[in-house]
């Protein structure tokens, strides 16, 4: 079984599949509380349906579409995704997996034709009164898992809402052997925090330059620009 949030088609907003057309598949429950989590209810107030894996897959079919995003929440920690992942590869098709990249699963990686690793910055953890932060602080930064992740094709995508944050992200890829405009700089996409298109527009301004001078991705938001931030797009 796996909980699920949410499960629709849309087009990938974000990194280097944007504009695909895919079915995502949005798990509930994750082991962080970013203090600017977009989905709360797959992580501070948890929400779903658990699913088989048979009916998941029949209902993802039906969307005839090449591409399955697996998403969450923290997809990482659904017991069942292995045996999700390699029907699904069974079935042709184009699994992206989107993480936080803290967890392994009990059996292992699972099948995926990129995973999409989004690290948190310092900046993701909640204040005190929230009971998250030394959990969060503790658990968020795994540069083990990042390590393992990367064995298949892969992206990393920083949320910056500072340049503080942007600091912390090029140490935190120097320590994972990533370097300013190297080959695998290209795969390093930096995305504005915000959820409204003003912000978004605003805060692009100044990564654009960045991106420039460090040879990594500006990672708009497409999807806010195309459907605002709404739950189901
Ligand atoms: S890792 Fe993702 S789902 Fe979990 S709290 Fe952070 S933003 Fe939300």
């Amino acid at each position: 079984m796996v909980q699920i949030a949410e499960l629709y088609s849309s087009l990938q907003g974000e990194g280097r599949l944007a504009g695909t057309p895919s079915v995502f598949v949005r798990t509930s429950g994750c082991n962080l509380r970013c203090t600017w989590c977009d989905t709360p209810f797959t992580s501070w107030k948890p929400t779903g349906t658990n699913r088989t894996v048979g009916d998941l897959v029949e209902e993802i079919l039906s969307h005839r579409l090449k591409h399955v995003v697996i998403t969450g929440g923290e997809p990482l920690l659904a017991s069942d995704i292995n045996v999700l992942c390699n029907i699904l590869q069974h079935e042709g098709q184009h699994i992206t997996i989107e993480t936080a990249a803290t967890v392994i699963p009990d059996k292992g990686l699972p099948t995926a034709n990129l995973m999409s690793l989004s690290p948190k910055l310092r900046s993701s953890t909640p204040n005190s009164e929230t009971g998250w932060e030394q959990r969060h602080e503790k658990r968020r930064r795994r540069d083990d898992i990042i390590q393992l992740l990367r064995a298949t094709p892969n992206q990393i995508k920083f949320v910056i809402d500072s340049p503080s944050d942007l600091d912390e992200a090029v140490s935190w890829l120097a320590d994972l052997d990533i370097q300013p405009q190297s080959r695998e700089a290209r795969h390093v996409y930096l995305m504005p925090q915000g959820v409204t298109q003003s912000r978004l527009q605003k805060e692009a301004l100044w990564l654009d330059s960045a991106c420039k001078n460090l040879g990594f991705q500006l990672c708009q938001r497409h999807h806010i620009t195309w459907f605002g931030n709404t739950r189901g797009t």
